[in-house]
């Protein structure tokens, strides 16, 4: 028998991921998005899902933003996050969903909190202050996941992911993530031939994880992981933004000037996950190296520039 699992959120980075990964024949994803339903409407949401009768469910949807938008509308980002996750959620009790994984990231665990974070500190602290809003509606995925289970014996999942990227990712120069800011910004000063600005002193460590990873992570997380704790999807390997821009920079040939503008901000200096429980119970996850996804999504992004998410 075919097994139908749907995809909220499809249009963005994971979605994408989706979208290129090989499943079983007898595994369907049917890719949600804006089109089939507001999921800030819970009757939209339930007849959505009811009319494609879905076995399991992956759930990317989301309003998400840069700090910018984090910072000035954090009622916005509430409201439409708390809406969405309690409907899906619902929508997938109420029609006796066998299985689904929710997303979670580590920018809404505590703000101050011991490294590396597990899937249990996320309730131990404030977030930070520049995503108040949309970090308190995002943990509460984890909140209703566990309550659920509790009382309906739901096997609802949450994941974590820490800084990703890879195709289909939001390039715009100013309210981008690192990765894809920076493709972006060296793309065009080489072109230009002129030097490149980086924000901050580069001394930043992050944990860059390709898309496709990601999504492989999720799928086996669908299968296989069905704990109230949350997943956190980490590499285990920090690189520092200084790094990240050498490996670029090597993609594009790139050999003007780099400044390094330590005018603009830093952010945290570092924010590593544990990855111990995923090599645990996935021993066989490799992860897409650095150099190796970022040639990926160089590829994309100049075979399809500048027809790019910006
Ligand atoms: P964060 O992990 O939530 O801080 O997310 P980001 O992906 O935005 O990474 C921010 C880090 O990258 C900070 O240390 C920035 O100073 C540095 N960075 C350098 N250049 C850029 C850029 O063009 N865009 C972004 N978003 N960050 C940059």
């Amino acid at each position: 028998m075919n097994k139908r699992i749907i995809i909220t959120g499809s249009d963005g980075l994971i979605g994408s991921a989706f979208r290129r990964m090989k499943v079983p024949s007898n595994v369907e994803f049917t890719f949600l998005n804006r089109s089939h339903a507001d999921l800030r409407s819970f009757t939209q949401t339930l007849e959505c899902f009811k009319s494609f009768s879905p076995d399991a469910i992956i759930h990317l949807a989301a309003k998400v933003g840069g700090i910018g938008a984090n910072s000035s509308q954090p009622g916005t980002f509430f409201h439409d996050n708390i809406l969405i996750n309690t409907n899906v959620l619902e929508a997938a009790r109420q029609l006796k969903v066998k299985k689904l994984v929710s997303f979670l990231s580590t920018c809404v665990f505590p703000n101050q909190t011991k490294f590396p974070m597990t899937g249990n500190q996320l309730h131990d602290g404030i977030p930070h202050e520049s995503n108040f809003g949309y970090a308190h509606a995002k943990r509460m995925l984890e909140v209703q996941a566990r309550a659920y289970r509790k009382e309906f014996g739901c096997s609802f999942v949450n994941v974590v992911g820490t800084n990703l990227y890879g195709p289909n990712d939001n390039f715009n120069l100013k309210d981008g993530h690192a990765v894809a800011s920076l493709i972006h910004k060296i793309y065009l000063a080489k072109k230009n031939g002129q030097p490149l600005s980086v924000w901050g002193t580069g001394k930043p460590l992050r944990e860059f994880v390709f898309a496709d990873d990601v999504a492989k992570i999720t799928y086996w997380a669908l299968e296989n992981y069905d704990d109230e704790e949350p997943l956190m999807m980490s590499s285990g390997v920090e690189s520092s933004i200084k790094d990240l821009v050498g490996v670029i920079a090597d993609k594009f040939n790139f050999k003007e000037k780099i400044i390094w503008d330590d005018s603009k901000q830093d952010g945290q200096l570092r924010k590593p996950s544990d990855d111990s429980k995923l090599k645990k119970l996935y021993p066989d996850m490799k992860f897409t190296n650095l150099a190796q996804g970022i040639e990926k999504t160089v590829a994309w992004f100049e075979e399809h520039y500048p027809n790019i998410r910006n």
